[in-house]
């Protein structure tokens, strides 16, 4: 199938020099959007069709619309940056767009071809370049793809149209104020996918099903929450919308993919760039007991989750039905931030890219 060229269609009417930076000085999350979006229609029977860059603008949604109904939506979310030559490079678009396709696949939606969905990106921060922020300062252009069923209808099965849309929103700092510690409730009442599940997939319903959870966590004086297997609530799987990592000196484990915790591009990332550091990496089993008693006994010295959102956030407190422990004093560990700067290093253009992560526009 051939994947359409896209059309740019840019707005007359963006906004003003002026009210952009005044937006750059305080972007926050997902508050603000550029001035335009990229869409791409798929229809059953003529494939992907009317690739286009619009002005960003509201859709209009039929109230039969099997999204709003059935749920079958997907996304993503990546990171342009500015590096220090004014130059902007989004980080690993490749390793998102073949996410997609396997969200995607899940949901019984169409694959979205991998240049496709790099093209689409391409195009919506080259044409809204000005609203990655400058160099310096941890801030980035936050991209959100994501695709929805846009057939109207009420029967339950696979629709035969979709819509597949980019739009961009900057991000200030995840840290204005300094890297700190979050605390942790492990989460045994509710659990937020299952084998067979669809806990791979990046689609609504896993962050629908987690907002209970986190107002518990939230309850108990928790920043996140920690998922556990869904059988014994033993096995640590993933953060609410982060991976973790347990460092044992100079060994770092991340919970195995088991088809039930998302495959975090940024934890792909680190187990490559923690060798090149000079340590261990490795995927595994990490259970609860586990965590607290080699926390206790010493071995484990470090814990972190890692995302597209915040690169590397240390865990201090853990709190959880069982007991409450303390990581590294509640102070960022060493390794924790030592991976962290060699992180955003690559990301913001001040370290070799070994791996030709950064995709330069
Ligand atoms: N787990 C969940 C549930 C997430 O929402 C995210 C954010 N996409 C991650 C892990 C981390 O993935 P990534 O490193 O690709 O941002």
């Amino acid at each position: 199938m051939t994947t359409p060229s896209i059309e740019l269609k840019p707005s007359s009417t963006p906004r003003s020099d002026a009210e952009r930076e005044a937006i750059l000085a305080s972007p926050g999350f997902g508050r603000h959007f550029t001035d335009h979006m990229v869409t791409i229609k798929w229809t059953e029977g003529r494939g992907w069709h009317d690739a286009e860059l619009t002005p960003y603008a509201q859709l209009s949604i039929d109230p039969a619309n099997m999204t709003l109904h059935y749920a079958q939506e997907i996304f993503e979310g990546l990171k342009a940056y500015r590096r220090p030559d004014g130059s902007v490079a989004t980080f690993r678009p490749d390793a998102n767009a073949r996410r997609f396709q396997l969200s995607a696949r899940r949901l019984a939606m169409p694959e979205l071809p991998v240049e496709t969905f790099i093209a689409a990106c391409d195009a919506l921060v080259q044409q809204d370049k000005a609203w990655v922020p400058e160099h310096g300062g941890e801030s980035s252009l936050y991209l959100r793809p994501f695709m929805f069923a846009n057939e109207v209808g009420l029967g339950v099965r696979p629709a035969n149209e979709y819509l597949f849309i980019v739009i961009a929103s900057p991000a200030g700092a995840y840290f204005p104020g300094g890297v700190k510690p979050v605390s942790v409730w492990l989460s045994e009442n509710y659990v937020r996918a299952v084998p067979g599940g669809m806990g791979f997939a990046k689609t609504g319903g896993n962050y629908a099903a987690s907002l209970l959870a986190q107002a518990e966590a939230a309850a108990e004086g928790c920043d996140q929450v920690v998922w556990l297997d869904a059988l014994e609530h033993r096995t640590v799987e993933e953060m609410g919308g982060m991976n973790l990592y347990f460092v044992y000196g100079d060994r770092i484990v991340t919970p195995e993919l088991t088809g039930s915790l998302l495959a975090g591009i940024t934890r792909d990332s680190l187990l490559t760039l923690a060798r090149d550091l000079g340590y261990g990496s490795e995927e595994g089993t990490i259970t609860t007991d586990q965590w607290k008693r080699d926390t206790e006994n010493g071995t484990l010295t470090e814990v972190f989750a890692c995302g597209t959102a915040a690169a590397i956030t240390p865990v201090g407190t853990v709190k959880s039905t069982g007991g409450e422990w303390t990581q590294s004093n509640g102070e960022p560990g060493k390794v924790t931030m030592e991976l962290r700067r060699a992180l955003l290093a690559i990301q913001t253009g001040t370290a070799e890219d070994r791996h030709g992560w950064m995709r330069e526009l």
